[in-house]
């Protein structure tokens, strides 16, 4: 089986499913992972830096991969929190191009409800990149919720982040924080949500909820089960 995570930002695909493509790999899947967005926004700050920062970004990147065992690694560059200045067409076409290479059978994304912007835009790409036309190979779509941006939201009925699926994550938790340990610039400290206790912490939550040391939520979008 062919498993992917398209996300925004180099740390989204570690912080929302990392656990359950660690899960994947160690099953004998073949994990992509697709970055779409640079991860760090320029501010006014000189290009030197910032060109150092995205730099050291990709590195943790390929390190977390490996960590992860995702045996292939995609990038783009879309500008930091400013995914609405691409036209959607073009992100759109980002992702198609990979999953006309990849194929993929099964694929993570974000919740389209987020804080985060560009989690929202990336969410909208995937779907519409993988609507659901009769050539289609994929079978499974399903959205991860991202450590201080699905949370941090304002939710009501329709934007709240309902998780319908769980994944065991007993097994492969420590790696996750391991590959979370990459990005060093990125975490924070407890309580924030994206510190290595706050990503333990969610996923034994999560857990007890259905009966698991440790967990991650999924909302499934669309499966679709064909016998050819
Ligand atoms: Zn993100």
């Amino acid at each position: 089986m062919r498993v992917c995570a398209i996300v925004a930002h180099p740390d989204d695909e570690v912080l929302g499913p990392g656990g359950t493509l660690i899960g994947h790999a160690d099953n004998g899947d073949e994990v992509a992972v697709l970055i779409l967005g640079e991860g760090f926004a320029s501010r006014g700050g000189p290009r030197d830096e910032v060109d150092r920062a995205i730099k050291e970004l990709r590195r943790a990147a390929e390190k977390a991969a490996e960590v992860m065992g995702v045996s292939r690694l995609g990038r783009h560059n879309l500008p930091d929190n400013r995914f609405d200045t691409v036209p959607l067409l073009d992100v759109t076409k980002s992702v198609e191009e990979f999953v006309l290479d990849f194929q993929p059978h099964v694929i993570y994304t974000h919740h389209g409800d987020d804080l985060n912007l560009d989690h929202g835009i990336t969410s909208r790409a995937v779907l519409t990149a993988l609507r659901p036309l009769p050539d289609a190979t994929w079978r499974e779509i399903l959205f991860f919720e991202t450590a201080s941006s699905t949370e941090y939201n304002a939710w009501d009925a329709t934007r709240a982040f309902v998780p319908n699926v769980w994944v065991d994550v007993s097994a492969t938790l420590e790696r996750k924080v391991a590959a979370l340990a990459a990005y060093e610039s990125e975490i924070r400290e407890y309580p924030h949500p994206r510190s290595t206790e706050g990503i333990v912490v969610a996923a034994r939550e999560r857990g007890m909820r259905v009966g698991l040391p440790a967990a991650e939520a999924f909302y499934q979008v669309r499966r679709l089960i064909r016998w050819s």
